[in-house]
């Protein structure tokens, strides 16, 4: 049996209270304790420990400060307490196969061994060591590998990205779960107290690793570079997978967590008449401002204080009727191409986990509804086809080998093209281009409103020092595969479980996880 200790518990004589400490005094326990000390009304010889619960910044006055929740420990010692979490030996147990090594698919196959079934995870990309090399050609030659890129591969879309795990909702499920097993194998146990807490893409391949180690070590398997082209059914149950290279794999539980880039997957189900249905999305581009002007906004300071992380924003705003919002902003970052196909240009953004790069990157996106496309009603297809044809224009505009299309912030607006552009993150390098040519007009024009009043919200963010660069496309799927809200069946197929962000579930790391451990937990339930 497996055991990680990841929780620490008080006994008596606790107090939990909120402190306001100053950025240079955050790693400063003795100060915390003082402070809390005299909080309490307390000697401080009488604190005997403290933890940290929650922490967050708070830039909403002229002093940045960070607000924390501290248990404090008073006369009694804290005895930590370990969290048993125990994994049994699958070997010969009642088979899962899951498609996907995403987020989705490692923590269904996690809850598999939890639950003494054996995860067979399918990936059609490589381990986190052997993508690297491919990540490289993708950024040095344009060169894309539609196995292995950014959104294919061991780990998923999540491995090299910023490693951001805060979800918009906690109703999905135990997020407090997932933090805990990324910490079990090998996240920082910062993440269970930031307000945002993220990884980095430093971190993220080693505990994605740990992960892989853990699957195998208890009698599960993962095979890499193995893509299925086939979901065998029989009589309305699934009966396996079949592979590229012709092999059938046979279990009564297929869970479905390809992600949304895996346009092959949709198709299939489009030729075996299963239901699937196109949903709203959201497109746009990624900004990118130096990460100077972002700090000088939010902590209202000339230079940013060496106690403060990289700032970060998030903005929104109804343009018509319609949703322009920031996504997926990267501190410190970079903007990454993530395409999965030749011919087409998707962009996206990672950080390191001390998010030190000069630049701030930010999907800046329009919501896309079903009314847009017309075709939507009759062909479940369309918005997927027209978030591809998008993609493929921002590639033709750009001039090939994932030069992508860019202009900067303030000629965007006045319709001018840029005569030169900023230096930028954007490693595949960037085209001076009108993005008119490229986004769709509703998406422009939303766009070209949106933007000064985020400027006015957030001062020197409209700026022509800012970048745009096209096209963020793959926020979120344009299709959802459709199932039982109570078994989480597809509804023509027992046995087979859309999940995660492909399905239509998800949006993001941790969300794609506990999606991934529903699934599992309907399967137990069978
Ligand atoms: P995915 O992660 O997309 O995994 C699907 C897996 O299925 C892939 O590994 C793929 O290779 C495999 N697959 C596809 N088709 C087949 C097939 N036919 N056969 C076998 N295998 C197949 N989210 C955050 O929450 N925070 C962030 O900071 C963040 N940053 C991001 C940065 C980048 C650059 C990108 C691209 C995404 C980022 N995201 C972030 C989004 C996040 O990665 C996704 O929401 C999440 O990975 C979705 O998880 P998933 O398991 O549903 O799907």
């Amino acid at each position: 049996l497996l055991h990680f200790g990841i929780k620490t518990r008080h006994h008596f004589m606790q107090q939990e209270i909120e402190l306001t400490i100053l950025p240079e005094k955050i790693a400063d326990q003795v100060h915390i304790m003082q402070t809390g000390a005299a909080q309490l009304r307390i000697a401080p010889s009488r604190v005997k420990g403290l933890k940290i619960r929650k922490r967050s910044i708070d830039a909403r006055g002229k002093q940045v400060v960070f607000r924390i929740r501290v248990i404090f420990y008073i006369d009694e010692i804290p005895i930590p307490e370990v969290l048993h979490h125990e994994y049994a030996n699958v070997a010969g147990a009642q088979p899962v196969i899951i498609i996907g090594a995403g987020p989705a698919g490692l923590f269904a196959a996690l809850r598999c061994l939890e639950n003494k079934m054996r995860p067979i995870i399918i990936e059609r990309g490589k381990n986190v060591q052997e993508r690297r090399r491919d990540l490289a050609a993708l950024n040095k030659e344009g060169v894309v590998n539609p196995d292995s890129n950014y959104c294919f591969g061991e780990g998923g879309a999540g491995t090299y990205s910023d490693g951001k795990l805060y979800t918009r909702s906690n109703k999905r499920g135990d997020v407090q779960r997932v933090l805990q097993l990324l910490v079990a194998h090998g996240a920082t146990e910062d993440i269970l107290v930031d307000a945002r807490p993220h990884i980095g893409t430093n971190k993220l391949p080693h505990i994605i690793q740990a992960i892989r180690h853990t699957i195998l070590n208890q009698g599960g398997e993962i095979h890499f570079n193995s893509r299925v082209v086939d979901i065998v059914a029989q009589f309305g149950r699934v009966k396996g997978v079949k592979l590229a290279s012709g092999e059938h794999i046979t279990a009564d539980h297929v869970i479905l967590a390809t992600g949304h880039s895996a346009r092959d997957m949709f198709e299939l189900f489009h030729r075996k008449h299963w239901l699937a249905e196109p949903k709203p999305f959201a497109l746009g581009v990624r900004i990118e401002h130096p990460q100077h002007i972002i700090d000088q906004a939010q902590y209202h300071c000339a230079v940013r204080s060496e106690h403060l992380p990289p700032a970060y924003y998030s903005l929104v705003e109804q343009v018509d009727g319609r949703g322009v919002f920031s996504f997926c902003m990267c501190p410190g970052g970079i903007i990454a191409p993530c395409a999965t196909d030749k011919g087409e240009i998707v962009v996206n953004g990672w950080s390191p986990s001390k998010r030190n790069n000069p630049y701030a990157n930010s999907g800046t996106v329009v919501q896309v509804n079903l009314e847009d496309v017309p075709q939507a009603v009759r062909y479940p297809f369309a918005l997927l086809d027209f978030q591809h044809e998008v993609e493929e224009r921002a590639y033709v505009v750009g001039g090939g080998k994932l030069v992508a299309p860019a202009q900067r912030m303030v000629d965007f607006v006045q319709g001018k093209l840029s005569d030169t552009l900023p230096i930028n993150s954007y490693k595949p390098g960037t085209k001076s281009a009108l993005l008119s040519e490229v986004l769709p007009s509703f998406v422009h024009d939303a766009l070209r409103k949106a933007l000064p009043v985020f400027g006015q919200k957030m001062k020197g963010y409209y700026t022509n020092e800012a970048i745009l660069v096209g096209v963020e496309s793959r926020t979120s799927s344009p299709i959802r595969i459709p199932r039982d809200k109570d078994t989480l069946q597809h509804p023509q197929v027992k046995g087979l479980y859309p999940c995660g962000e492909g399905a239509g579930y998800a949006g993001g790391i941790v969300s794609a996880a506990i999606d991934g451990m529903n699934c599992v937990d309907r399967i137990i339930f069978q």
